[in-house]
């Protein structure tokens, strides 16, 4: 009557359940709808049919109790969203970017710095200290860069381009043929490019944490320093800015940098490409910090270094690879104890970052974007110290932005594997990843292979 039966393997469903898991959103309270995938029991026993299916209902009960009172157990090394079944998350916060500067160079600024420029040279080359300009080509980089140590993945935005449409007022073109510039309703039309940091701006300036380089080799023709650095307004004062003097006589204008910050290297001396030259800051006329980058030819022509069927300056650009017009990417991941905090200008963001954890902590998860735009999507995950997904997640940019950033809460629950978790963004098909750390309360396991690592952690409780 009672025959050997084999081994079962009892599968007790793969339901996915994205509200239950081992950090949950706090944002959705929903209890478990569905104990989680792979969860199996095995038992061999000498049964008939009868009573197996007695036992396996009874076992179905006791497991779905779990599920419900201990739901914390249960999800214990599921996982919840395996790879392709991420669901749009709508974030907690966010949106575009909360400040974008601009800025004015009024005509009588401008009459003051050439005439400062002009007697330099004059003075240099009657000192024999600068050689006769010669006609060649001088390729652009990047004038901003970040400082060294700093694990944002970029630090920048552009938030306007040289205005073609020298009508006024709002009659724009940038040399894309779109309106990324602005005119101002004194005549002043946008004469350079505006590269704003971000995010963070006001910390980063704060921090020296992104550095004006020389775009092109050439001498210091003139600088000014000592300016007061936090403008939030037009109109507001002169700035701190240094001017090189490239071979072909071309010249770069380098502005609103932070007081007491530029290079100690003085008129006359010589630059290379890269070279430091000062931090980004929000000096004179400006809303905001960003580096104001103007550019004259070898005639004391105004260029616009980028290429393109809008530009009517100059035919032929300036940069040794020119960005796209759309630099689409993630300039930075961050976990928190909360979501960002943009104060009014010109004081510094909250940021509330954090990198270590206990469990029931709050946790927030951030991206920040330079030229998100509508439609793209981002794929998030929270991964484990194991390396598998714990929760999978996407969003839609419902808006294009110059800048951007979104951000989701989260609770770190009482069985958060301890180690070392990641974040990750998949965003325009590169990958972008920062770490965090789940402490846990007996033993610090950094890595989680299940041995106590030595740490400078000191372990909750130990
Ligand atoms: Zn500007």
């Amino acid at each position: 009557m009672f025959e050997p039966t084999e081994e079962k393997i009892v599968d007790f469903g793969d339901a996915l359940n994205n509200n239950c898991g081992i950090l949950r959103s706090s944002r959705i309270r929903s209890p478990c709808r569905s104990i989680q995938a792979g969860f199996r029991v095995h038992f061999s026993a000498y049964l008939g049919v009868f009573m197996q299916r007695s036992i396996v209902f009874g076992l179905v009960l006791v497991v779905l109790a779990a599920a419900v009172l201990f739901r914390s157990v249960v999800v214990v090394g599921s996982d919840l969203s395996p790879a392709g079944t991420q669901a749009e998350r709508p974030p907690d916060g966010g949106g575009e970017a909360p400040f974008q500067p601009t800025d004015e160079i009024s005509e009588g600024a401008r009459v003051a710095i050439w005439q400062e420029i002009r007697s330099n040279i004059d003075r240099l080359e009657k000192d024999g200290r600068l050689s006769p300009a010669t006609p060649q080509a001088v390729p652009l980089t990047m004038p901003v860069e970040k400082s060294p140590g700093l694990t944002d993945f970029d630090v920048i935005g552009i938030s306007n381009y040289v205005d073609h449409n020298f009508a006024f007022p709002n009659q724009l073109q940038d040399y894309n043929c779109g309106t990324r510039t602005y005119d101002l309703s004194s005549g002043y039309n946008h004469r350079g490019i505006d590269f704003f940091t971000w995010p963070f701006s006001w910390n980063k300036m704060d921090n020296n944490a992104v550095r004006i380089v020389a775009a092109a080799p050439g001498t210091i023709v003139s600088k000014s320093d000592g300016n007061f650095d936090r403008s939030c307004s037009i109109g507001s004062g002169s700035w701190n800015a240094v001017y090189v003097r490239h071979a072909d006589n071309s010249i770069a204008w380098y502005g609103h940098m932070k007081s007491g910050s530029l290079t100690t290297k003085s008129v006359g001396e010589s630059v290379v490409a890269g070279e430091y030259l000062g931090i980004v800051g929000s000096s004179g006329s400006s809303t905001g910090p960003h580096l104001h980058f103007e550019l004259y030819d070898s005639g004391n022509n105004l260029q616009d270094p980028y290429q393109g069927n809008c530009n009517t300056l100059n035919a032929v650009g300036w940069w040794a690879v020119q960005e796209p017009y759309r630099n689409s990417k993630v300039n930075k991941l961050m976990t928190g104890s909360a979501g960002p905090v943009f104060p009014s200008c010109p004081n510094p963001e909250i940021s509330n970052e954090k990198k270590i954890f206990r469990r029931g902590d709050a946790l927030t998860t951030s991206a920040y974007f330079r030229d998100q735009l509508s439609g793209h999507q981002t794929q998030y995950a929270l991964v484990r110290p194991d390396g598998n997904n714990q929760v999978t997640w996407s969003h839609t940019s419902p808006n294009s932005y110059n800048a951007s950033y979104w951000f989701w809460n989260w609770t770190v629950a009482a069985n958060a594997p301890a180690g070392q978790w990641k974040l990750r963004a998949t965003y325009q098909s590169v990958v972008y990843e920062t770490t965090f750390v789940v402490a846990g309360t007996g033993n610090f396991d950094m890595d989680g292979d299940g041995k106590t690592d030595i740490s400078v952690f000191r372990p909750v409780g130990g």
